[in-house]
């Protein structure tokens, strides 16, 4: 890029920052800061910025930039790159001149993939809204949870829905993992799997659990697990309890069996603080995200959410006496969702929750302790 700074210098062209943004705003200090004589004009979609321009800077609509004698074009949007740049393409910017900032470009991958709808859905059911083992930070918020049970009779039209959805062959559900809380703790868990295995033969079932329960369960329960080919996944917590007895007893009982982790390695938490004032920018915490268009979609009563953090939070709102808002706008329905296409692509956007999150400022590697019930574990 620095190439064609000093060639729009030279020639006496424009460099177009496209997008108003603090980045935006940053690059043009930058590429000032590097030569006054440098000519920069910023270009956004919004009107009230073309009118009232940015930062002493004139700004023009995206759609004049084939008007003017520019260089390159830059994109400094996070929130609109991937719109902006298709745009770009359609009024005829030739690649080579479209170019981003830095942290558009550290990201964009990441961010690009976010963007797309998958063709394979991944999503979690929470068999028991409450835990055996009361972690600190648990993003099911387990801990504060009542004893609580998912209702057969909703799961299984739940899974008739999504087994009618998700019919054809451009888009599947390849995995369903039924967790909690701790999903043992249903003593109705083999009649869920059931369900699934037949409403979605073709789906991978997976228990997720701490392995607490695991020598306690009968051998019914195996020989449901190894009719429907389950995957028991199993988190290793630092705690007194022999995670190599349980796994033999899953093996023994020809069933597959897999760590969540590196069994090696030394469980820790992850700290994920919400923004109570709900001001966080909706597009950035999503985009950071891991949960959002990722495997954590949760379906819970006939809605389907892209994280397990939104569907639960009334559990956390319920113990703190919060308030954080959740409307239809954050999940989809899976009753008037015409199409599985509909629902993927409801997954690549940021619901209006996600202002609520922060996750620039979460902080992984914690060492796991079980909760003190402070609300500071969860929120600001
Ligand atoms: S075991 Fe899992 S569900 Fe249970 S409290 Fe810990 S993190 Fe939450
Ligand atoms: S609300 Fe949005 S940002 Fe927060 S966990 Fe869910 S998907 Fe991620």
């Amino acid at each position: 890029m620095l190439r064609r700074l000093i060639q729009a210098k030279k020639n006496d062209k424009y460099v177009v920052i496209v997008g108003c943004s603090l980045s935006g705003n940053k690059l043009a200090d930058d590429i000032k800061a590097m030569s006054e004589e440098i000519r920069i004009i910023f270009a956004d979609n919004d009107v009230a910025k073309q009118q009232n321009g940015n930062g002493g800077y004139r700004v023009i609509g995206v759609n004049e930039i084939k008007g003017i004698d520019y260089e390159c074009c830059i994109i400094a949007s996070v929130r609109f790159f991937l719109e902006l740049s298709e745009q770009l393409r359609e009024l005829g910017v030739v690649e080579k001149d479209i170019y981003y900032t830095k942290e558009i470009l550290q990201k964009k991958d990441m961010w690009l993939g976010k963007r797309f709808p998958r063709k394979q859905l991944v999503f979690v059911v929470d068999l028991a809204e409450h835990c055996n083992l009361n972690c600190q930070n648990c993003d099911h918020f387990s801990p504060l949870a009542d004893e609580k049970y998912a209702d057969i009779g909703v799961f299984e039209n739940d899974m008739q829905r999504m087994a009618e959805l998700f019919c054809d062959e451009m888009y599947s559900i390849s995995e369903i993992y039924l967790e909690g809380g701790e999903p043992l703790l249903n003593k109705n868990a083999v009649e869920f799997i059931k369900i699934v295995g037949k409403k979605l033969p073709k789906t991978q079932i997976c228990i997720f659990t701490n392995g607490l329960l695991i020598p306690k369960q009968e051998q019914y329960f195996w020989d449901i697990c190894r009719e429907y080919h389950v995957r028991m996944v199993v988190t290793k917590y630092p705690i007194n309890f022999d995670y190599d007895k349980a796994k033999e007893i899953v093996v023994n009982n020809g069933v597959e069996f897999q760590f969540a982790e590196d069994g090696n390695v030394v469980k820790t938490s992850l700290h994920k603080p919400l923004d109570l004032r709900g001001s966080q920018d909706k597009y950035i915490s999503y985009m950071e995200c891991y949960m959002g268009n990722g495997l954590c979609n949760m379906l819970k009563n006939g809605k389907l959410y892209p994280c397990t953090v939104v569907p639960n939070i009334d559990v956390f709102n319920r113990y703190f006496k919060q308030n954080v808002q959740v409307c239809e706008k954050d999940y989809i329905d899976i009753y008037k969702a015409e199409s599985a296409e509909e629902i993927m692509e409801f997954l690549t956007n940021p619901i209006p929750a996600c202002r609520y999150c922060q996750p620039q400022n979460w902080t992984a590697g914690i060492e796991w302790k079980t909760t003190t019930f402070n609300i500071r574990e969860w929120a600001e």
